[in-house]
């Protein structure tokens, strides 16, 4: 049996091998299966409730909205950084290869 911790870095070294990063998520703040992925209340549901209906309006699949929360805080926690710097905190003590980053978007006004 493979502890939690070695898990983890295994997880991480085989992400990094397939060109990707591995990012833990506070799942215990983010709690990703009582949150609406849409609107953002929460609401404790039992292990065997496997779908997800919220007030909103919102009607998917545990698994699914659980995912949508992941992706919107990992969205949150790079969105305003410049590329480098977050790759610094993903992969700390890895070089940054900069041409690999998409360049920086600028905004152009249209009259
Ligand atoms: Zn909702």
């Amino acid at each position: 049996m493979v502890r939690f911790g070695a898990f983890h870095q295994l997880l991480k070294l085989k992400a990094e091998e397939a060109g990707a990063w591995a990012v833990e998520a506070p799942t215990r703040q983010i709690k990703p299966s009582q949150t609406c992925h849409a609107c953002g209340q929460q609401e404790k549901k039992p292990l065997s409730q496997r779908w997800h209906s919220c007030p909103c309006g919102t009607s998917c699949s545990r698994d699914e909205n659980a995912a949508r929360v992941l992706l919107a805080w990992l969205e949150r926690s790079l969105s305003g950084r410049e590329p480098a710097d977050a790759w610094r905190e993903v992969r700390p003590g890895h070089p940054l290869d900069e041409s690999a980053l998409p360049s920086k978007r600028e905004t152009h006004a249209v009259a």
